[in-house]
């Protein structure tokens, strides 16, 4: 069964927009996720200007504020900071890559973690780690969001999550591993060092896959039945498409498909669940549901 993220947010999106229609009709603002853009490149525009069309279609206030490559560290946390004091503003996504001159941990822990609707704050992360509410990054939130649609048993099952960034692989295995539904896995974490990795995601109930490597989960690296989600995203060179490249994700759809009980494709999957991840977290800072 394909695990379906147009379907799945698009219902999320709905429920949204109704909260939005309560939200004006009591007299309140709608939702407003800010957005920084540093210098020009593709597929941040890419990734913007879709939270932008999700925000708009949803009843969300979105901004983008541009800024040039050459902008310096300093004047971009000064804007952030002028943001986390405006009170219009509920959420605030800066969009990486950031310039080589700019430190990417500096510009994280300025955003305020109140309107860190992306999750990467430390203060969220450790909130994460302890199970109290917080912004949890949305590419795994968006995947949480999916489990729960189609209700996928997730207690006591082996849920193997191959990498272990902090954006997504090391969220997920905590999520997976907490006391909650979904939740109560037993989660192995693998990575580049990660020795005999077959064998370990051969025994996955739940497999995960975040690396970035195009097709790298062959169907002989799968447990017949599991259930297979695939994170990756990469555009890889291709004759069959206008634009000259394909997104591809980390699993070996046709094969792998053919012996998960429910898999993701990509697009369509993950990469949907994401914007849907964020804009519940947006809602949830409109809200003022996190409290700090
Ligand atoms: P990342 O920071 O590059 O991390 C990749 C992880 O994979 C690392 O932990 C790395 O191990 C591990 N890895 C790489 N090659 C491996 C191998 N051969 N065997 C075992 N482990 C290996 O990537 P990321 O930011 O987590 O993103 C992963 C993928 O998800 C990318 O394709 C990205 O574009 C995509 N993504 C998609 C969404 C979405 O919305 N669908 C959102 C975010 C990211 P080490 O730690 O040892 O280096």
């Amino acid at each position: 069964m394909i695990l379906d993220g147009k379907i799945v947010s698009s219902e999320i999106k709905k429920q949204l927009a109704s909260e939005v229609e309560t939200m004006l009709k009591a007299g309140k603002r709608s939702p407003h996720l800010c957005a920084i853009l540093v210098g020009e490149n593709g597929a941040s525009e890419t990734y913007v200007n879709s939270k932008e069309k999700n925000c708009r279609e949803i009843g969300f206030n979105s901004s983008v504020l541009r800024f040039p490559e050459n902008i310096s560290e300093k004047e971009l946390l000064d804007k952030i900071k002028a943001i986390n004091s405006d009170d219009t503003i509920d959420g605030l996504i800066v969009q990486l890559p950031l310039p080589k001159h700019i430190n990417v941990q500096k510009v994280t822990e300025t955003i305020s973690p109140s309107k860190d609707v992306d999750g990467f704050h430390p203060v969220n992360t450790g909130r994460l780690m302890q199970n109290l509410p917080c912004y949890i990054p949305a590419t795994p939130y968006g995947i949480i969001l999916m489990l729960q649609h189609y209700k996928i048993e997730t207690e006591g099952k082996h849920c193997v999550v191959l990498g272990r960034s902090n954006i997504v692989g090391m969220p997920m295995s905590v999520l997976m591993s907490r006391n909650s539904n979904p939740g109560n896995c037993t989660v192995t974490i693998c990575h580049s060092k990660t020795k005999n990795l077959s064998d370990i995601t051969r025994s996955a109930d739940i497999l995960i896959a975040a690396l970035g490597r195009p097709g790298f989960v062959k169907a002989d690296m799968v447990m017949k039945d599991a259930v297979v989600i695939d994170v990756g995203i990469t555009r890889v060179a291709s004759s069959e498409t206008k634009s000259g490249f394909k997104i591809t994700g980390d699993v070996d759809f046709p094969e792998v498909s053919k012996i998960a009980s429910y898999i993701t494709p990509v697009p369509g999957g993950v990469g949907l669940m994401t914007i849907a991840g964020l804009l519940k977290n947006t809602m949830n800072s409109a809200k003022g549901i996190i409290e700090y």
